[in-house]
C-alpha cells in the first residue's frame, strides 16, 4: 500500500498529506462517503505514515514501506493501530474451557482471522461478521483502556472505527466521552457511509473528509492494475459495481452474476403475472435462503435492469445498455409498462438492500418489496403515503 494504490480521491489525499506535513492533524477525522471507495484504505495509509520509522515520512507525508513499522502495518498488526468494526459479541465473552459455547467462540475467532487475511490482501475489503450486532460497548471500553498507553518515540496511536454508525447508544456515548478529552497521542478516524445515523455530538467533534464515488473509468483503471482480465469483463464489472471498487473486484471473479440477474428477472416476471403466485413465493423463499451478499447482488441486478429500461425509453439515447444479452427483455419491459415509476422502484430496491444488509428478515423484506414494485410498475394509484 502507498498513496498511489488508492484510486482517485486526489483532493482528499492532498488534504490529509498536507495536515501530516504541517503537523496539524485534528483529534478526530470522520471519513464519509459511499462504500468501497477507499475510506479504510486511506485511513490505514494515514496511520502507516504517522508511524513510519523513516525520518522523511512526516516531512513528505509518505511511508517508506520497508521499515519494521511499515511491515507491521502491512500485516495490520501494529501496536499503535486499533481497527474497530462490528463483530460478534461472543468474541468478547469470557468463556470457560468446559463451556459448550467454547466451540462457537473458536469458530468466531477463525472467521475473524479470515477477515484479517482478506483485508491484508485487499485494503478495499470491508471487514464484517455476518452475525455482528454492531460496534459493541465492550469494544469501545477496550479502546478507552488502550487509550491510556502512550506510544513510544513520539508516534501516534490511530484508532480506526469502521461502520461507526453501527455503534449502539451506549457505545456511542462512551466514545463521545473519549472524544471530549482526547489523548493528544491518539488520532481517531471514524468511518461511515451512513453518517446521518451518527450522534450529532460525535460528528461535531470530528473533522469531516468526504470521499467521492468512483467513476466507472476509475474502477476499470483499478481493475486493470489489481486484477487484469479481458476488456469486456472489466467494463461489465466496472459498471455493475456502481462506484464501489471492492465490489467490482469481487464481481470480476464471480461467474454467477448472470444467474443472479436471471433470478431477479424471474422475480419480476412472476410478480407481474397474475397466475404465478406460487412460483413467486418459491422464488422469494429460495432467494431468502441465500447469503446476504447474493441477495444484494440479485437486487442490484434488478436496479441495473431498470436503468437499462430507462435508457431504452429515452428514444434519442444511444447509450449502450448493460444487459445486452437480454436486450429483448429490456425492450419488452419498456413497451409493456410505459407508466412504471422506475425511479421510485429503484429507491425501494435500495431500501430493501439496506434493510437486508442490516439483518432484516429476508422473506418479509422481499415480499414487501415485490408488492411495492408490482404497484409501482403497474402504476396503480396508491391510497396511502
Ligand atoms: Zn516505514
Amino acid at each position: 500500500m502507498s498513496w498511489n494504490t488508492i484510486l482517485g480521491q486526489e483532493r482528499q489525499k492532498e488534504v490529509l498529506r498536507r495536515a501530516i506535513r504541517l503537523g496539524r492533524l485534528p483529534n478526530a477525522y470522520l471519513f464519509l462517503g459511499p462504500e468501497g471507495v477507499g475510506k479504510e484504505a486511506t485511513a490505514l495509509e494515514v496511520a502507516k505514515v504517522l508511524n513510519c520509522d523513516s525520518p522523511d515520512a512526516l516531512p513528505n507525508a509518505e511511508a517508506c514501506g520497508v521499515c519494521e513499522s511499515c511491515q507491521k502495518f502491512a500485516e495490520l498488526m501494529h501496536p499503535n493501530l486499533e481497527l474497530v468494526f462490528p463483530v460478534e459479541g461472543i468474541l468478547l465473552e469470557n468463556i470457560s474451557e468446559s463451556s459448550s459455547k467454547r466451540e462457537k467462540q473458536e469458530e468466531a475467532f477463525e472467521k475473524l482471522k479470515q477477515l484479517y487475511e482478506e483485508k491484508r490482501r485487499n485494503p478495499y475489503f470491508t471487514m464484517q461478521m455476518d452475525k455482528a450486532m454492531g460496534v459493541l460497548t465492550k469494544q469501545v471500553e477496550l479502546l478507552i483502556d488502550k487509550s491510556v498507553f502512550k506510544p513510544s518515540g513520539g508516534k501516534k496511536r490511530v484508532f480506526i472505527i469502521s461502520q461507526a454508525e453501527r455503534m449502539n447508544q451506549e457505545s456511542a456515548n462512551k466514545l463521545l466521552k473519549l472524544l471530549e478529552e482526547p489523548p493528544p497521542y491518539v488520532l481517531f478516524i471514524l468511518i461511515s457511509s451512513r453518517p446521518e445515523q451518527l450522534l450529532p455530538t460525535i460528528v461535531s467533534r470530528c473533522q469531516p473528509i468526504r470521499f467521492s464515488s468512483l467513476s466507472a473509468e476509475q474502477i476499470a483503471e483499478g481493475l486493470k492494475q489489481y486484477s487484469p482480465q479481458s476488456e469486456a469483463n472489466i467494463a461489465f464489472a466496472a459498471r455493475f459495481a456502481r462506484g464501489n471498487f471492492f465490489y467490482a473486484q469481487k464481481l470480476l471473479h464471480d461467474s454467477t452474476l448472470k444467474e443472479r440477474r436471471d433470478k431477479a428477472l424471474n422475480l419480476l416476471r412472476f410478480a407481474l403475472s397474475p397466475h404465478k403466485q406460487l412460483e413467486l413465493m418459491r422464488e422469494i423463499e429460495s432467494l431468502a435462503k441465500q447469503s446476504r451478499d447474493e441477495q444484494s447482488q440479485t437486487l442490484t441486478s434488478m436496479l441495473l435492469f431498470f436503468q437499462d429500461v430507462v435508457r431504452t425509453r429515452e428514444t434519442h439515447s444511444h447509450a449502450p445498455i448493460l444487459n445486452e444479452d437480454v436486450s429483448d427483455a429490456v425492450k419488452r419491459f419498456a413497451q409493456n409498462f410505459p407508466m412504471a415509476d422506475l425511479e421510485q422502484a429503484s429507491r425501494e430496491i435500495e431500501q430493501a438492500r439496506y434493510a437486508l444488509s442490516r439483518n432484516a428478515n429476508p422473506t418479509l423484506t422481499l415480499m414487501a418489496l415485490v408488492i411495492r414494485l408490482k404497484s409501482l410498475i403497474l402504476n396503480e394509484v396508491s391510497t396511502h403515503h
